[in-house]
């Protein structure tokens, strides 16, 4: 097995890399530094978690540890596609190159450009930017691209996803063709072989675990549940998130809850928080501050659970997640694989829950052919309220009516209480009156129809 100590990296570097407690360099790293110390352009097929950002920064930091950056002319440049993704490449540039001198600057949304200007004024070894920032700097003519001697593209699917190729590709033309390019990207769609074709020279490639390879120590699982309405959906996986965080108990530490768009991760957070849970969400339409403070809270272990979107989740390095929740089934399957690798990192176990109904089933199996695995299906902890609609008296045979006597049993009175389910010792409860907890229908005295006060009472508990 390679050692980082034959892999020529500056012993400075070695040192950083001893600190951090990495023992050997995992295969991304393995195979990209060295070609990366030799000079030759990189094109790194990995997904996040694999190491990969330690797989240029290492080399990066070496190459750069002789000679010196000049005002507004940086000597490298990191392209990420997100504020956090940057900020996080940054810290890790921190953590390794705490033994030199060189300086850094970030460039990202949300920060006032005065600051960022004074720091590339005094000449920065590395800049790591977003490519809207970086690009706004540049145009401002703060900013001079002709002394990057090594670029690195980090994502670049994602830069993909986000719209972002017609800004690298300015970016490229922007920095001198002799320049060293590291490209990362977790899959190779044709636009970004196009990219690859047209600026990388001869890379050296090197490929790691597949985007469609889920790590051994997560254990999945998937609850399956037919809604006895279409509206219902989305409060019923309220619930059976709920009931799930309830039964997985002190085992879950912390989560990760997926949602596929911005508005349900801002419901979702909003509910558990209401349930007395300890959620907040983070997605792109929040300040750069308040995202930051989030995940600094996710991270110390302040904040139980983290809501968020694929985007704003996507590279986060969260080390210790003990679980992920899909609140809703990921439209992209390759989603599936990036959102569940949050959890189980490192060796460490973890547990995936995915909620699905049958608006899913398409998108199940896209992912279940890619990871080319059956996700396990596992008892609904939740039992749907009784006698909401009449669909709810008859309709016994599906997924939620047949797992109900199972989850019934587990279910606590503080879950059922939660999950907006009477306790069977509530008679009184039964009865739509009581359930609409005062909150009565203008004209329809006490004779309110046990499901109109119910979705009420819904619609204000979520
Ligand atoms: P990345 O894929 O760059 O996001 O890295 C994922 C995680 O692996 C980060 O927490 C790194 O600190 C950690 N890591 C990177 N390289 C190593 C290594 N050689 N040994 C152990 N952990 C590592």
């Amino acid at each position: 097995m390679t050692k980082f100590s034959e892999l020529n990296l500056d012993p400075k570097v070695l040192k950083a890399v001893e600190a951090a407690g990495y023992e050997t360099p995992t295969p991304i790293q393995e195979g990209a530094i060295p070609p990366a110390l030799e000079g030759r352009d990189v094109l790194g097929i990995a997904q996040t978690g694999t190491g990969k950002t330690a797989s240029f920064t290492l080399p990066m930091i070496t190459m750069l540890s002789k000679g010196r950056a000049r005002a507004r002319m940086p000597r490298s440049l990191v392209l990420a596609p997100t504020r956090e993704l940057a900020a996080q490449v940054a810290e890790n540039f921190d953590i390794y190159s705490k033994n030199t001198k060189l300086t850094k600057a970030l460039l990202i949304g949300g920060v006032s450009f005065k600051e960022q200007d004074a720091l590339i004024d005094r000449g920065v070894d590395v800049l790591i930017a977003t490519p809207g920032r970086l690009l706004d700097h540049f145009e401002r003519g703060k900013l001079l691209l002709t002394g990057v001697q090594i670029m690195v593209v980090d994502e670049a699917d994602r830069m993909l996803d986000m719209g972002f190729i017609p800004d690298i590709e300015r970016i490229f033309q922007l920095t001198p063709f002799t320049r060293q390019t590291l490209f990362f990207s977790a899959t190779m769609a044709p636009e970004i072989e196009r990219i690859t074709n047209t600026f990388l020279s001869n890379p050296a490639k090197i490929e790691v675990a597949r985007a469609a390879t889920t790590s051994e120590t997560i254990t999945q699982a998937l609850v399956y549940h037919t809604p006895r309405r279409k509206d219902y959906t989305a409060k019923d996986k309220r619930a059976i998130l709920r009931s799930i965080i309830e039964q997985e108990g002190e085992a879950c530490t912390n989560a990760i809850i997926f949602c596929n768009r911005k508005t349900e991760v801002d419901i979702v957070a909003k509910s558990l928080k209401k349930h007395g849970l300890n959620a907040e969400p983070i997605h792109g339409d929040l300040e750069q501050s308040h995202r930051m403070r989030v995940l600094g809270g996710f991270r110390e272990g302040e904040i139980r659970f983290l809501c968020a979107s694929d985007v704003a989740a996507r590279g986060l390095d969260i080390p210790n997640v003990s679980h992920v929740f899909n609140f809703d089934v990921p439209g992209h399957a390759e989603d599936y694989v990036h959102r569940i690798g949050r959890t189980g990192r490192a060796g460490r176990e973890g547990k995936a829950f995915t909620i699905a109904t049958p608006l899913d089933d398409r998108q199940i199996k896209a992912v279940e052919d890619l990871v080319k695995l059956t996700i396990p299906r596992v008892d609904n902890p939740w039992t749907p309220p009784a006698g909401r609609t009449k669909a709810d008296k008859t309709d016994k045979s599906d997924a939620g009516g047949k797992t109900a006597d199972k989850g019934g049993k587990a279910a606590t009175a503080e879950g059922r209480a939660a999950a907006g389910k009477p306790d069977k010792s509530d008679k009184s409860a039964e009865r739509g009156k009581s359930r609409s907890g005062g909150n009565k229908v203008l004209g329809m005295g006490d004779h309110l129809p046990t499901f109109i006060a119910k979705s009420f009472e819904e619609r204000m508990a979520s």
